[in-house]
């Protein structure tokens, strides 16, 4: 990015996922929602052309492309679909923290099918005991020889069930972020077991189960990192979540702000189409600024983290914050503007609030995002 301008390479990028989420992910979203269905072959589709691996190194089959084009890939994807953007945003996430943390062995092993999606990854942090205060997490993992013996629930993970590969945080050592390390674990590992699908508002065409460790043996070959490391490469692995995550409430919001404009230049009241009343107009432009705003920021957030900047955590809590808050209150708008039938399903509107509601909670909560942006500000004034 130059002077806030996609280059061509940007938009080329951006305008694949655009047309491929046009095609293969909109058409069928509502239906996906109510089904509860989640489109394994269709992410596989977008594995093919690139978007599993988007920042993974080019020789395990990634894309070597930046975070930067990973927010406009993930924003074109979410117009289609926010669920479905973010579930690929988490896998991808999932993979990277193997492909930046892993050993050349691992990063052979696991990236190629990755990247083609032939196995799909999840990120298990959550517990029941602990969500906000993720380092107090207790799935206990003991060493046994050249395994490890794991014991706990990881609770609200996406892709559970279907996925092949677990990247869980552990506790290995003591109390704190210093006991915790990152194991894969495979998903035919004795004593790996799930909960049933989660019934929820909204994220309906990706699972969100419990996942169980029972006696699970892993092998000590499938940590990543260093014993110790771990609660740092799940919070490495965040930062570029936020962005994802963001970036998708961008895609929903967009495409709620673009329904209403079709819908009011059709729907008249008190003799007069919609979109000629100036309160409404005037709502509109507010909705686009809010959007712009964040889209803005959303960007300079990658730019940043593709530069390893030092402030790049707190810019991508504070664009997390801010990107998923408005992404939310412009598809509320949205409805709004479709009056009763942005409440009826058919619309399209109701299923994009829904997702992009949990935007707000989860990857960091924004009280979190708050929290760290909060944090570094007082240290910095010290
Ligand atoms: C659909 C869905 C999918 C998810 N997918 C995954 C996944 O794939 N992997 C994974 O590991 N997790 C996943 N999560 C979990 C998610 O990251 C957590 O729900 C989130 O981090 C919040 O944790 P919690 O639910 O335990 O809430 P809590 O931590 O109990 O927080 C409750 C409330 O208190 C606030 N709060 C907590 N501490 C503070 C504080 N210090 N200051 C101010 N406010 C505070 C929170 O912001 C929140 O509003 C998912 C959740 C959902 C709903």
């Amino acid at each position: 990015m130059t002077h806030f301008t996609l280059t061509e390479d940007h938009r080329a990028v951006r305008d694949m996922a655009r047309d491929f989420a046009a095609e293969k992910i909109a058409p069928h979203a509502l239906q996906w929602d109510q089904d509860k269905y989640f489109p394994v072959e269709v992410l596989r589709q977008a594995a093919a052309l690139g978007m599993a691996g988007i920042y993974i190194r080019d020789d395990v089959g990634g894309s070597g492309l930046t975070r930067f084009d990973a927010a406009l890939i993930f924003e074109a994807l979410a117009q289609g679909c926010p669920t479905v953007s973010a579930f690929l945003s988490i896998h991808n996430m999932a993979s990277w923290m193997i492909d930046a943390y892993g050993s050349a062995e691992q990063r052979s092993k696991w990236l190629p099918k990755l990247c083609s999606m032939e196995l799909i990854a999840s990120y298990c942090l959550t517990e029941p005991g602990s969500g906000s205060d993720a380092a107090a997490l207790r799935t206990r993992a003991v060493r046994n020889g050249e395994h490890y013996i794991l014991n706990g629930q990881k609770q609200f993970i996406s892709g559970a069930g279907q996925a092949g590969l677990y990247v869980v945080m552990v506790r290995t050592g003591g109390e704190g972020a210093s006991g915790i390390s990152t194991l894969v674990v495979e998903r035919d590992t004795p004593g790996l077991s799930f909960g049933a699908n989660e019934r929820k508002m909204g994220w309906n065409a990706q699972p969100t189960c419990a996942v169980m460790f029972e006696n699970a043996r892993v092998p000590v070959a499938n940590r990543i990192g260093e014993e110790g490391i771990g609660f740092k490469i799940a919070m490495a692995g965040l930062d570029g979540g936020r962005i994802n995550i963001a970036a998708c409430s961008l895609g929903g919001a967009q495409s709620a702000l673009d329904k209403s404009l079709s819908y009011m230049k059709e729907r008249k009241a008190f003799g007069k189409r919609l979109d000629e009343f100036q309160a409404l107009q005037f709502r509109l432009a507010d909705m686009a600024i809010e959007l712009e705003a964040a889209r803005t920021f959303v960007w300079r957030a990658a730019a940043a983290l593709d530069r390893k900047d030092h402030d790049a955590t707190m810019l991508c809590a504070m664009a997390k914050r801010f990107g998923t808050d408005v992404g939310f209150e412009v598809a509320n708008q949205a409805l709004q503007l479709h009056g009763g039938y942005g409440y009826l399903s058919e619309y399209g509107i109701e299923k994009i609030v829904r997702d992009l509601r949990v935007h707000q909670i989860l990857e960091g909560s924004n009280e979190i995002m708050r929290l760290i942006v909060a944090r570094k500000l007082i240290e910095a004034a010290r």
